[in-house]
């Protein structure tokens, strides 16, 4: 479905992302893992069109959107939930939602949501009774979920998620897996990015490990976690920040 082709991104002298390679398969939930600072982030926003390629080339569904625009990436099918979150703190959560679903310059341009639909987007998320709250108003956790609503309000095939996870306890990390889940099993492939190796390893498929910005491996979870390359990369950077 997703095919990353020897993708550099160069900063300057700063090489983020170094010759980078690797492909998604429809139905997949795989794994994007790697220290703080490995690439993982800049990869998703070269997908996205957000940061043009140095080198390299990147096709869904066969076409090639290396150089798209990030509305064409969108309507063509992909989304992605940044690792901040920016919700619109002036308008509700389900404005943030319908935001999504207007005709805009960067999102889908499909022309807006019916209530019925917002309120659908908001229930795959277990936040379909905050629609009328404001952001500011919710916990992390409810952010990041309506972040992930948002996501899914341009009907993406693939969903980028980079650090779903991130900041939420044990009890919300074990129930938005659930909701990965369920979203496999509605159709949608899954690119799931996380700076811990451990975390995700019962959710995916398959992962692919950056290191400094180059790829130091791919594998089902058991070769990822028995890697040596990949525990020495993780030395001293698995604690939880
Ligand atoms: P984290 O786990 O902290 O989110 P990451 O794996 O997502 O890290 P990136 O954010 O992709 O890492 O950053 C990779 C490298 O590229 C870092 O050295 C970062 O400082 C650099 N970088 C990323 N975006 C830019 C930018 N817009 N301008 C300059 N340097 C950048
Ligand atoms: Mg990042």
């Amino acid at each position: 479905l997703l095919e990353i082709d020897g993708v550099t991104k160069r900063f300057g002298g700063l090489v983020a992302v170094d010759d980078v390679s690797f492909d998604v398969n429809r139905g997949e939930i795989v794994g994007l893992i790697g220290p703080n600072g490995s690439g993982k982030s800049t990869v998703f926003n070269c997908i996205m069109s957000i940061y043009k390629v140095t080198d390299g080339s990147i096709h869904f569904d066969e076409n090639d959107i290396t150089d798209h625009q990030t509305h064409e990436v969108v309507n063509s099918g992909l989304s992605r939930v940044s690792q901040e979150s920016n919700p619109i703190t002036a308008m509700s959560v389900a404005g943030n939602i319908q935001l999504f679903t207007l005709p805009n310059s960067l999102f889908s341009l499909r022309g807006g949501a019916s209530e019925a639909e917002i309120y659908e987007y908001a229930a795959r998320v277990d936040i379909e009774d905050k629609l009328q709250e404001m952001p500011d108003e919710l916990p992390h956790a409810d952010i990041r979920r309506l972040e992930i609503a948002k996501a899914l309000a341009t009907e993406p095939d693939l969903l980028l998620l980079d650090e779903p996870f991130a900041g939420m306890n044990q009890a919300e990390i074990t129930e938005l897996a659930e909701t990965f889940r369920a979203f496999s099993e509605a159709g949608i492939t899954m690119v799931i990015v996380d700076h811990n190796m451990g975390g995700l390893m019962d959710l995916v498929d398959r992962a692919v490990v950056l290191n400094n910005g180059e790829k130091l491996m791919e594998g089902t979870p058991d070769e990822v976690t028995s890697d040596e390359r990949v525990q020495k990369a993780y030395l001293g950077t698995a604690e939880e920040s």
